[in-house]
């Protein structure tokens, strides 16, 4: 304690109030706050000053803050008001302060010292929390906030920042006329011209736009981002139990949703389209998980033949790539957007499902990743080993779907 007032002393020819003495030494000790630390050490700097003949330290307007906690009250107020304006069951307060004051702050810690220094900035925010509190009774919540109330300290001036909402779920596509997600037009980047009809998209809808545009009013928010576990091309359906999927609602004003009347809405708007189940609540975890998650695929091909081959070879040649490695070059139908890139890439199974002479339906499961098109075609012998070399015979994809995706890491 002795040094503590050694070095506080250092501090007496400031005018500064209780608050900003007390935070020069607000790590010192626990139990008590800014404003009592500063109390005592100023009655012991006046007996040291009193025993030299010296006058109490001088208080009139703190040189370093201007006495900006008396505006405390009046900033959660504003806070409150503020967050008004969103649903939200716990809150952060944070707060801007002006510049020339932290500035001071740092001039006056190079005289007395940092060590046990807290930022006026956290005491602040402390204080303003304390405050807004005591008037919406919600809980202060440090690691993921729902909503972060940021109050310019020069203007008493709020912004929220609104956490965005997540939903899990997992989604079948019926039509091989739309995207998995949002497609702005080409040309015009979305603005609307003459190639989108003003749309300013290439396709008319999107899985992403028949889930997220139903979810939108409901939580009166304005965008919707979707972060699939992978996706399929366009001309490929979703079928089987469906692929996982997050998608984000961005400054949502309504946190509680009703799910289950969500998804039947969804369900309802989308028929023929897309369907949804397992609609459930998420985080931002659960948006990496999905990402990053390597997944096996389960897929139905229907294959036209192009030649003369008989039932039994297809069988044999089928059985070759029973767990075996294919090399995969980057496919020329996407070699304009992607750098061409050579990759291994794990089959699983491939099975007979139907045979004709000039039409074949194989169901097979690959590894994330896999180009099935070209696994069949060969894709000018960019793919190897593939089907159509195999048997010898040309084979072209008629249709593709994806009949199951494999999350491996769900809970
Ligand atoms: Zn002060
Ligand atoms: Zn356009």
């Amino acid at each position: 304690m002795k040094e503590v007032l050694e070095q506080a002393l250092k501090a007496q020819d400031r005018d500064l109030c209780d608050h900003c003495l007390g935070r020069l030494f607000a790590h010192v000790g626990t139990g008590t706050t800014n404003l009592k630390r500063g109390e005592e050490l100023r009655s012991l700097i006046d007996q040291d000053r009193s025993s030299r003949g010296l006058g109490p330290m001088k208080h009139e307007r703190c040189w370093l803050c201007d006495e900006i906690f008396e505006q405390v009250p009046r900033f959660a107020e504003a806070i409150d008001l503020k967050l008004q304006e969103v649903q939200y069951d716990n809150f952060l307060v944070g707060t801007r302060v002006d510049p020339a004051v932290q500035a001071k702050e740092e001039e006056l810690w190079s005289v007395v010292g940092q060590e046990h220094a807290e930022p006026i900035k956290s005491e602040l925010n402390r204080e303003i929390g304390k405050a807004v509190y005591a008037i919406n009774g919600k809980d202060v919540e440090f690691k993921s906030p729902q909503v972060v109330a940021l109050v310019d300290t020069r203007f008493a001036h709020v912004e929220l920042d609104v956490a965005p909402l997540f939903l899990y779920g997992r989604y079948r596509k019926l039509s091989r006329e739309i995207p998995q997600t949002k497609w702005p037009c080409r040309v015009c980047q979305g603005k609307g011209c003459q190639r989108c009809g003003n749309t300013g998209k290439m396709y008319q809808t999107s899985v992403q736009e028949q889930i997220g545009d139903v979810i939108l009013p409901h939580a009166k928010a304005k965008e919707h981002f979707f972060h699939g576990m992978g996706r399929e091309d366009i001309d490929a359906l979703m079928l089987g139990t469906g692929r996982p999927f997050v998608i984000e609602i961005s400054s949502p004003v309504v946190r509680a949703l009703d799910i289950a009347a969500l998804q039947e809405e969804i369900n309802e708007k989308a028929k023929g389209l897309v369907e949804v189940e397992q609609l459930r609540l998420s985080d931002r975890d659960e948006v990496r998980r999905v990402k990053d998650s390597a997944h096996d695929k389960e897929y139905r091909v229907t294959v036209s033949i192009h030649g003369k081959v008989n039932k039994g070879r297809v069988d044999e040649v089928l059985r070759t790539f029973n767990r075996t490695r294919i090399v995969q070059r980057t496919p020329v139908r996407v070699s304009h957007r992607r750098a061409d890139l050579k990759r291994e890439r794990y089959i699983v199974y491939v099975v007979l499902e139907d045979f004709q002479d000039d039409k074949m339906t194989l169901r097979l499961r690959t590894e994330s990743g896999t180009y099935v098109k070209e696994f069949v075609h060969g894709d000018e012998g960019r793919t190897e080993p593939n089907l159509s070399e195999m048997l010898g015979v040309p084979c072209t994809v008629d249709a593709l779907d994806v009949i199951g995706v494999i999350d491996s890491s769900e809970v």
